[in-house]
Parts: structure tokens; C-alpha cells; sequence
């Protein structure tokens, strides 16, 4: 279908004032279809005017404007015109509409474990009209009104307060005016948890299947959002508008959670079937913070338009870190966003494909599609970090108190977030934006040390970018053994700008100095000599875990940029990750190395004793008599993921089996599952094996599992199998696709992999027409990034080079091919 172009929003924009929304969903027409009636009320400046209304029926039934039938046969693509508008008008749409399997719409979910079936609607960025008739963009904000009607058996809620009419019928009241990217329902035999909160209502709501899981973590998801409830309102003169606050966990969810007004939607893995780690628990916990704040980012005040996308999920992401990290237990969410969240930013601000945080002439929404990156969340996040420390947090509250005092219930750009900033602050808050918000890339920042023996003669910070930077300069000594915190001097550096530290001058010379510790901006840093040579023999035994976090994503970025050979990282993890202590470094690392280190950058010759390595590791975490259970389960998924070789694949064989398991450790359904797909791939397992585990497991992450183990089988006919499930519209889930693709390139015979590779960059371009998500599943997920050869280059440069790809196929290639080109570097 044709994304709506920009000029067409504005004119539109312009034009319309929509008053209402009343949407009937009949949700008891069969598997494939549900009805989809719509009345909208609106009003139009220019009386006369033509418009139109978006919608993706599979069968439009009637339209009827002011009591004028509109002829079906009309629509074109997904837009139907309205021909001669009146002051005030009365559209009327009714269709029948397709339940999509990929989370497109409204996704439709029947559970293996038990028959049951539930629905739940995902409509960003512009998948409204595939559930209902709308205008949809996001400055066209409306109450909405929807009724449903379901199975008996079934709950259903929405945005606002759900209830059960006389007649049966489900009605949801309206919240306020929303956008329509921002509407949801779920419906389906649901289980609820409830409570209240500060006056607030508080549900949580999962599948029959996973009542246990939620009773079992309805504690700490109250806890925390209880805490961020309080936080926030701590923080905002504006209290929480949408009435109640539910949240539901739902089966096969694209993204980690969405904001709907009063009704936040989570994947539902987040009740963990397996027991968590810590680290695990810790991101949930920021997703639940980072939700909450878009309450206020997005959905009381909405981006104008896909722009300003930033507006909504920098300040959520950088919200979400912070909320968790001030009022949860989990004090440590920082050094997540240090080891795990910015890479991700960090990695997409150094290809081709970025773009400033705040975007400009974003055309279409499509474009705004492949903009859910990196850029938006990670390094958005940490420029709006580095603004709270450069302005102070007092400035910048009062001017986002102010922000939603004059946009609440509307919509915002770039412009009104500045002029907010600039009256509550004494800084220079629209040059600051416009090079941090305008420009893409990232700088770098360095020390220039002079030393005479053991004393400084002079320590300056260089800053060799284009942004200016308000930052904390550690300084580390060695004692005892340990590296530990001397101090933190406070440091501006201008824009290509040198400034330099006189409390340094005639100091006894650290063993490290670290430029942005405490990792309060967006840069990358590189290190003088005597400190690279201290991180090298000590980065364990440096006490605070940020300090490390920082220093580990500083490797990883010195060995993605192939100025530290595989050897040397894998040397550093040898070294120092067998005493390491965080969770989410050891998380982090293990899984850097065996994914990418060893997997991409190493020729496959070298890959066995390399693998051996990183699995040696993993099992020296979990001989730690001081490891706990979190470490221990990370250190346990890594030695699985990356087991080997007769002896270890024996041991996991054994595991499986019940035999000489490892100590501390739930060996539960999620590692079973990893061991068999370790398994399949060495031809270890077969499909009897495969259908046994099945069998003992009937949930649709057992499926996932089986998928993931089948198509990593490695007999030819398996192969062809999966490829063929992969590469059929509409033949698998979104989830079983993107477990089909991690499980294809396990094994198989070089020859083939080559003929597989070919077939991917021919069939590639025609998977643009199934839809956003089945790309990004494909294009991530079954993209070649083991056979970093020339030849996979050649075939995806090729690829590029067609003129028929979509926004998100090519968005997608591009980003890979710039990786794949960084592991063939490192081959060469
Ligand atoms: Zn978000």
C-alpha cells in the first residue's frame, strides 16, 4: 500500500478536525477475518474540499459520507476519497478486515498449549486502517470510542475503561483525543492481576497459559510501577491523564513493549517461562519506566510528524534508564545502557544510513519505519543525557513541565522543545540542539597525557568532533591489586577543542585515566597508553562496573573498527570476563564474542579454538564459587550457545538427558531448547528427538524452539524445508520466522550455504511485499553474516543496486552489508 506522504498529511492537517471515533469490531466471523465498522466525525476548514480516508480492508463493504453512499469499487489501494466535504461531516466504513500473523493489525494468536485464542492490535506506525477506517497520521488526534464483539469466554480492553454492555458487547470509553497509531485492543480468555496506586487503577493481564508467570511476577511489576508511577509524577506537574493504567503481556509482539494510552502492551516472553537473570529482570524493568514516560512523551503530547520521532523515544529510552536506576532496585541500569543499548547506536551512527537524532524532510512513513534505530533510542537517549548535564536537572524539568503545559492533549516539533528548554534555562539551548540534534555521527574523545616517570606534567581533554561536551574525567590508581577510584574531575571541551586539566599537573600518574566516565555523553574514546596497557592487564579488577561497562564497549568498538585484532579482544576476554561480576557485562561480552568475534571475523579455520576459548570462559564464571544464580545461568547459556566439539557436545547431550547437570542452575525449558539446537546442528539430534522435546513442551515457545532446532538440522532436505517455510507469504508467524532464520545457518555443506546465499539476495526484494516485520525478521535474522566472503558482497551489492527494493528492504541490506563489510576486513 502507498505511505502517506508528508505534503498529504499537511494539506490534511490542515483541512480536517476530527471530533470522533466510534469503532465496532466483530471478533466472531471465524480465523481469518473480523468486521470493521467505523463512524467518524469531523469537521473541515474549507467546506467543498475533497479528502480522503485510509483504510486496508480485505473486503470494504459499504462507505457512506453525510448519508451519501460512496462506491466500494473507489478504493484505491488503501485510501478511499471523500468527495465534496462539508462543515461538519459523518463517514461511515464498514469492512471486513484480516487478522495478521506477523503482528501488523490486529494479530490474531491461537495458543498450542491450550487451543485458547487471543487478539491484540499493533498499529504504529501507520497499521491503523488495518483494523479501522481512519485519517491516519499522528497530528489528527481524536477520542475514540470501540465496541467489540468476542466469545464469551473472553476479556477485552482497550485504552480506557473496558465494560460489558447488556447486549454482550465489549465497550471501551474514550481517553482523551489519541492518535490512531495509539489505539489498541486485546482480547482473548485473559488473567488478570489488579490493584490500584495513587488512585490509579492497575491491571496486568497475560494468556491462560501463563496465569502462573504472572502471579508469580505480579509483585515486582507493581513494585516497579508503583515506583516509576511516583518517580514521574515526582518529576511532572502534569499528572498521569489517561484514567487507568493497564498492562498486558501478549504472545508473538515485534518490539520489547508499545505505549498505548492506558493499555501498554509487552511481549509476553518478559513473564519468563525460565528463570531470569538479574540483568533480564533489570530490562524489564526499564521497559516498564520507559512505557510509563511515554505517557507524557507521545501520547499526551505527540510528534507532528515521523521527524520527530525522538521526541517520543529518546526521552522515553533515556527516561526509562534513569526512572529504573533512581527508584528501583535495580540501581545499575546504567551500565546496561553503557554495555548492552549504545553499541546498537553506536554501530548505526557509523554507517551509511544515519541521521540526525532529530531527522529532517522525512517524506513519507516509511521512512519513518526504519527509523525505529539506534539513532532514535540509544544515542537520542544519551544526547538527552548529556542536555540534563549540561543544563542541570532543574532547567531542564521546568522547561519539559512547560513543554507539556502548552502541548498537552496536542502535538510538538522540534522547535517547541527548544523554545520550552530556552525560557527555563540559562544556556545557549538552540545552538546545543543544533549540534547535537542536527548532525549525524560520532565524536571522539581523547586525553593527551605528558609524564615525567610517575608524575603528570600535563593532562588535557581533546575533543575531536563537532558537538561540545560536558563530561567526568576518572582518574584510577592500583592498589592492592585493584583499580580504584582516585577521583573525577568535572570537564567542558569545545568542538574540536583541547581543554586542559591543571588539577592533573604535578599529580602522581594514574594507572588509568578514563575520558567520560560515568558515561554521560555520546562518544567514543580513546585512551593514552599507560591507561590502554592498565585496562589490558586490570579491566576486572576495576571496581565500579560502569567504569568497566565502558571500557568493555570501548573494546568492542576498538575491534568493530578492526583497530584491535579478534585475537586481542578475545584475549581481553580470556583475561578479565572469568572474574567479571555484572551480569549484564557477562551477558554482554559472551555474547559479543561468540556472535561476532568468532562468528564474523575470524576465518571458519580459526573459529573452533577461538569457540573453545569463549566457552572456556563461560565455564570459568560458572566454577566461581561466589557466582550466584544470575551468573551463573548467563554463564551456563553461554557455555551452551557455545559448546563444541565431542566432549562438550557429550556433556550437553548428557544435560538433556538429566545427567551431571550443572549446580545452581534451573535447567529449565529455555536451555533445554538452546542444547537441542546446539545439538541439531552438529547432527546430534534428529526430528524424532526434536518432536519428543516437542511433545514434553506444547507452548508456542516450544514451537519456536523446534523451528529454531529443525532448520538447524543439517541434512539438505531440512534445509530446503525451512527455506521453503521461510520464503512462503503468510506460511509462518513472525516469530517462527525470525526462529526459523536463527536456526538456518547452524550447519550445512559449504556448497550449499553458497547456493542459499545466492537464492537470499534473488528473493529478498520480493519479501518487501509482506510487510515491515517479515523484512526486518528476514533481513536480520537470515541475512549471511558467517560467509563473510567477497563474493557475499558482490551479491548483496548487487542486490542494492535494483531499483525495486522498499525503504525497509534496502534500510536493512544496507545496514548489513556495512557489517558484513567490517568482518571481511578483519578476514583479509
Ligand atoms: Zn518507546
Amino acid at each position: 500500500m502507498p505511505a502517506l506522504q508528508r505534503s498529504e498529511a499537511a494539506v490534511r492537517a490542515q483541512l480536517l478536525d476530527v471530533r470522533s471515533y466510534s469503532v465496532d469490531l466483530d471478533l466472531t466471523r471465524g480465523e481469518d477475518l473480523f468486521r470493521s465498522a467505523t463512524v467518524i466525525r469531523f469537521g473541515c476548514a474549507e467546506p467543498g474540499q475533497d479528502s480522503f480516508v485510509d483504510v486496508n480492508p480485505a473486503a470494504l463493504l459499504r462507505a457512506e459520507l453525510n448519508g451519501r453512499p460512496l462506491d466500494p469499487a473507489a478504493l484505491d489501494g488503501n485510501r478511499l476519497v471523500l468527495p465534496g466535504l462539508a462543515a461538519e461531516n459523518e463517514l461511515l466504513v464498514e469492512a471486513d478486515m484480516a487478522y495478521s500473523r506477523t503482528c501488523e493489525g490486529l494479530h490474531r494468536f491461537a495458543d498450542p498449549a491450550d487451543g485458547a485464542v487471543y487478539v491484540f492490535a499493533s498499529l504504529g506506525p501507520d497499521l491503523a486502517p488495518q483494523m479501522f477506517a481512519c485519517f491516519d497520521q499522528p497530528d489528527l488526534k481524536a477520542p475514540f470510542t470501540v465496541t467489540v464483539t468476542a466469545p464469551d469466554d473472553w476479556t477485552v480492553i482497550g485504552n480506557g475503561t473496558s465494560a460489558r454492555l447488556p447486549d454482550g458487547r465489549w465497550e471501551i470509553a474514550p481517553v482523551g483525543p489519541v492518535s490512531t497509531y495509539l489505539v489498541t485492543v486485546v482480547g482473548g480468555p485473559l488473567h488478570a492481576v489488579r490493584t490500584e496506586h495513587d488512585g490509579i487503577p492497575l491491571g496486568l493481564y497475560a494468556r491462560r497459559s501463563l496465569a502462573a508467570e504472572l502471579d508469580r511476577e505480579a509483585e515486582e511489576l507493581f513494585e516497579v510501577t508503583r515506583a516509576s508511577f511516583d518517580r514521574l509524577h515526582g518529576l511532572f506537574d502534569e499528572r498521569y491523564p489517561f484514567g487507568t493504567y493497564d498492562q498486558a503481556f501478549v504472545p508473538e509482539f515485534n518490539w520489547g513493549a508499545m505505549e498505548n494510552p492506558g493499555c501498554v502492551v509487552f511481549r509476553d516472553e518478559l513473564l519468563f517461562r525460565s528463570a531470569p537473570t538479574e540483568a533480564q529482570r533489570e530490562m524489564r524493568a526499564m521497559v516498564v519506566c520507559h512505557e510509563m514516560a511515554h505517557m507524557w512523551f507521545g501520547d499526551l503530547v505527540t510528534m507532528a510528524w515521523w521527524d520527530d520521532l525522538w521526541l517520543n523515544e529518546s526521552f522515553a529510552e533515556m527516561l526509562g534508564y534513569r526512572t529504573a536506576a533512581d527508584s528501583t532496585r535495580f540501581t545499575g541500569a546504567w551500565t546496561s545502557f553503557a554495555v548492552k543499548r549504545k553499541g546498537w547506536g553506536y554501530d548505526a551512527d557509523r554507517r551509511g544510513s544515519t541521521h540526525p537524532v532529530a531527522a529532517v524532510g522525512m517524506g513519507s512513513v516509511a521512512e519513518a519505519l526504519v527509523n525505529f534505530d539506534g539513532i532514535s533510542y540509544a544515542k537520542g537517549a544519551s544526547a538527552l543525557r548529556q542536555l540534563v548535564h549540561w543544563l542541570g536537572d532543574k532547567a531542564f524539568f521546568a522547561g519539559l513541565n512547560a513543554y507539556f503545559a502548552e502541548h498537552r492533549w496536542g502535538n510538538a516539533d522540534l522547535a517547541d522543545f527548544l523554545a520550552a528548554l530556552s525560557a527555563a534555562g540559562g544556556r545557549d539551548v538552540p545552538a546545543w540542539a543544533e549540534a547535537w540534534l542536527r548532525t549525524s555521527g560520532v565524536d571522539t574523545l581523547r586525553l593527551e597525557v605528558e609524564a615525567e616517570g610517575d608524575v603528570l606534567a600535563s593532562v588535557a581533554l581533546v575533543n575531536d568532533g563537532i558537538r561540545p561536551h560536558r563530561v567526568k574525567v576518572g582518574v584510577y590508581d592500583l592498589a592492592d591489586g585493584a583499580v580504584v577510584l582516585r577521583g573525577r574531575i568535572d570537564a567542558e571541551v569545545a568542538p574540536g577543542g583541547r581543554t586542559p586539566l591543571p588539577e592533573l599537573a604535578g599529580a602522581a600518574r594514574p594507572a588509568l585515566l578514563l575520558p567520560n566516565d560515568g558515561d554521560l555523553t555520546w562518544a567514543l574514546i580513546r585512551l593514552d597508553e599507560h591507561s590502554a596497557a592498565t585496562v589490558g592487564s586490570s579491566l576486572s579488577r576495576i571496581e565500579d562496573g560502569l567504569a568497566r561497562a565502558v571500557l568493555w564497549e570501548h573494546a568492542r568498538d576498538l575491534v568493530r573498527s578492526a583497530e584491535l585484532p579478534a585475537a586481542g579482544y578475545l584475549r581481553l576476554v580470556a583475561d578479565h570476563l572469568p572474574a567479571e561480576t555484572a551480569v549484564t557485562i557477562v551477558e554482554a561480552v559472551l555474547k559479543f564474542a561468540a556472535e561476532h568475534v568468532v562468528a564474523r571475523y575470524l576465518d571458519p579455520a580459526d573459529r573452533p579454538a577461538a569457540l573453545a576459548l569463549v566457552n572456556g570462559a563461560a565455564r570459568a564464571v560458572l566454577a566461581r564459587p561466589d557466582a550466584g544464580e544470575s551468573l551463573r545461568i548467563a554463564a551456563l547459556r553461554a557455555a551452551v550457545a557455545t559448546a563444541a566439539g565431542p566432549e562438550r557436545l557429550a556433556e550437553l547431550a548428557g544435560w538433556l538427558d538429566g545427567r551431571d547437570l550443572p549446580g545452581g542452575v534451573p535447567f529449565d525449558t529455555e536451555l533445554r531448547w538452546a542444547v537441542l539446537v546446539q545439538l541439531a546442528a552438529a547432527g546430534e539430534a534428529d526430528e524424532e528427538r526434536i518432536a519428543a522435546e516437542l511433545a514434553a513442551d506444547p507452548s508456542n515457545t516450544g514451537e519456536q524452539g523446534a523451528a529454531r532446532a529443525r532448520a538447524a538440522l543439517p541434512d539438505a532436505a531440512a534445509k530446503e524445508r525451512a527455506w521453503q517455510a521461510m520464503f512462503t507469504p503468510d506460511g509462518l508467524s513472525n516469530h517462527l520466522l525470525v526462529a526459523t532464520a536463527d536456526g538456518f545457518w547452524r550447519s550445512g555443506r559449504p556448497d550449499l550455504q553458497q547456493a542459499y546465499m545466492r537464492r537470499y539476495f534473488e528473493q529478498m526484494p520480493a519479501v518487501g511485499a509482506r510487510g515491515g516485520a517479515v523484512v526486518k525478521a528476514l533481513g536480520h535474522s537470515l541475512f549471511p553474516v558467517g560467509l563473510a566472503l567477497s563474493g557475499t558482497v558482490r551479491a548483496a551489492e548487487a542486490c542494492l543496486a535494483r531499483t525495486d527494493l522498499t525503504p525497509t528492504v534496502r534500510r536493512v541490506l544496507a545496514d548489513e552489508l556495512d557489517d558484513l563489510r567490517r568482518a571481511v576486513a578483519h578476514r583479509a
